[in-house]
């Protein structure tokens, strides 16, 4: 009998599926026009937000595209962004990869070195950039000779820039009304590129794919992840330069929910006031953000009573910060566990349904449970797999089909590739379930006289101290111990907690050889690019003989 399906290896049959339908951003770009064509997109600049449909986002997609085209942008050349999140940074996102170049989102907190050498290393033929950043990357870039058109964003001065200077509405108003997209017929195709933000080594590429894009998006609509979907509004406080603002622009944008930008407004007033006045279901950011929001509404009581979920990563999350949003103001702060390499979904908080309350609350303080196509596992010093008990502590690594499989042009990057597994640098245990309970990441790890002490668990307990605002832990080093932990603690204004008190409040929390040696009271914790706590900029304080603390041990 005549058969279309052809069989593989032994005794297997091809699937008769249309397998090779190309997974695309233009996919999303067409939806978002069309089905979701009347959700919108609202960007704020500070006194009031421009709004615009799916529909005329698309339209004026379809003019950057043609626009780009005449600048001489082919298919596969990198155009860079520079910008806050707004309406113009989701233009981008949607039509540069549509049209077969690389979207590549320039980090603006990196310094001028850095975003030299990554503009160099990524070779960008065109920057987009919004008017009020120009100070920032002209003198980086000045005297590359690189890039060779700047489409600027807003009115404002362009002095500095060099090669050509265009006004982003001008070239769009001129540019045709309609572009004929070219066809991705290999969804691996390059998409998009995000440099990681270098806290070891130079940065290093990210190359995402169509496939592993649209993926992305859709692991991003389960209701085990974040369960974005059409009825939702979308406030993304992690910036689009910081991988991929979550991928919340691609699942907005695939399921029609609506997005609110907040542009450089991502202090606790502004994103109360949006939240409040859009009535925004899902607003995702880093910890340092939330702590602050967290302050704010316990003070002015906003009305966030339309959020239904608060995704919450890129640094361990702290008790207080989940706890006092759910017990004080009823909302479900999710924690969530990612990198850039890993698009950045990896695990997400949700508490099992099968558990009490306590117990619910010790799983949402994990990274989170692996996400569904994401494949896990923590391997010991040789590589070694290690047992799921929620004992056993290993390194992290993770594979599948939205994780990162080499850097962009980086053979130095390939120690962190293990037999197709991205190694994470995050040290963690697994339990049954497949939660990820993380004690460090490798280099903040702390070794005590052979132990490892986890500065994410001193961190926490630390936090929950009423009159302590940060607290980051790092390892002081010990002619006895090798090292021993130093806590840079930054307490509330006018507040007289010292290193005794903060001394006798662990006590009895953490176990005694846990309880750091000295404490620091420091203004504010140094924070990487992306606002996490920085433990590198401490260390380095510690060794020039900046931070000199307070013996906290009182026996
Ligand atoms: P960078 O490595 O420059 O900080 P990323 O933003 O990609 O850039 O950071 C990824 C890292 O952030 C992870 O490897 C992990 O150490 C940390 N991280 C992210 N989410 C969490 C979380 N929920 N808990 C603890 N650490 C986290």
């Amino acid at each position: 009998m005549a058969t279309d399906s052809a069989p593989t290896q032994a005794g297997s049959l091809l699937g008769l599926m249309q397998d090779d339908y190309p997974l695309t951003i233009k996919y999303i770009l067409d939806r978002a026009r069309t089905v979701n064509g009347r959700a919108t997109v609202a960007s704020f600049d500070g006194e009031g937000l421009t709004r615009a449909t799916y529909r005329e986002v698309g339209d004026r997609v379809d003019r950057l595209c043609g626009a780009l085209t005449t600048l001489g942008v082919q298919p596969g050349d990198r155009v860079a962004t520079f910008m806050w999140n707004r309406q113009e940074h989701l233009e981008a996102y949607l039509g540069i990869p549509s049209m077969g170049a690389v979207l590549h989102t320039l980090n603006l907190r990196l310094f001028p070195e850095q975003l030299q050498y990554i503009v160099e290393h990524a070779q960008d033929r065109v920057v987009i950039i919004e008017d009020t950043l120009v100070p920032l990357l002209a003198p980086a870039v000045a005297e590359l000779g690189i890039v060779e058109h700047f489409i600027v964003v807003g009115d404002g001065p362009v002095e500095g820039l060099t090669g050509q200077v265009h006004r982003y509405e001008e070239l769009l108003a001129a540019a045709p009304e309609s572009f004929a997209y070219p066809e991705i017929a290999d969804d691996r195709t390059a998409a998009a590129l995000c440099y990681t933000s270098g806290t070891t080594g130079n940065p290093k590429g990210v190359l995402y794919s169509h496939r592993s894009t649209v993926l992305h998006a859709v692991g991003e609509c389960m209701a085990d992840t974040f369960g974005i979907c059409g009825r939702d509004t979308v406030l993304p406080v992690v910036p689009m330069f910081h991988a991929n603002a979550w991928g919340l622009p691609y699942s907005s944008t695939l399921t029609g929910a609506n997005l609110v930008m907040p542009g450089k407004f991502l202090q606790a007033e502004p994103l109360a006031k949006l939240i409040t006045g859009e009535r925004v279901t899902v607003a995702a950011g880093v910890p340092t953000i939330w702590l602050d929001l967290l302050r704010y509404a316990d003070e002015y009581r906003p009305d966030l009573s339309s959020l239904r979920v608060v995704p919450c990563g890129g640094a361990a999350v702290p008790r207080v910060l989940l706890e006092g949003f759910r017990e004080r103001h009823g909302l479900n702060v999710v924690q969530a566990w990612g990198m850039t390499e890993t698009s950045p979904l990896g695990a997400v908080a949700h508490a099992p349904h099968d558990v009490d309350e306590a117990a619910a609350a010790e799983f949402r303080l994990r990274a989170g449970q692996v996400s569904p196509l994401v494949d896990v596992r923590i391997v010991d010093a040789e590589g070694e797999p290690m047992a799921w008990d929620g004992e056993a502590s290993g390194e992290v690594e993770v594979r599948g089909p939205w994780i990162a499989s080499r850097y962009y042009e980086d053979p130095t990057g390939d120690d962190k590739f293990h037999d197709g597994w991205l190694r994470t640098g995050d040290v963690a245990s697994i339990d049954d379930r497949g939660y990820i309970r993380i004690t460090d990441r490798s280099k903040d790890v702390i070794k005590s006289g052979g132990e490892w002490i986890s500065s994410v668990d001193l961190e926490n307990e630390l936090m929950g101290h009423p009159d302590v605002l940060e607290a980051a832990v790092i390892a002081k080093p010990d002619e006895r111990w090798t090292e021993r932990p130093l806590a840079c603690v930054v307490v509330r204004p006018g507040s007289d907690t010292d290193a005794e008190a903060l001394a006798a409040y662990l006590s009895g929390r953490v176990a005694k050889w846990w309880e750091p040696d000295e404490y620091v009271l420091i203004p504010e914790v140094p924070k990487t690019s992306v606002g996490k706590f920085d433990k590198k900029a401490l260390r380095a304080r510690l060794e020039s003989g900046e931070l000199r603390g307070a013996a906290g041990d009182q026996s």
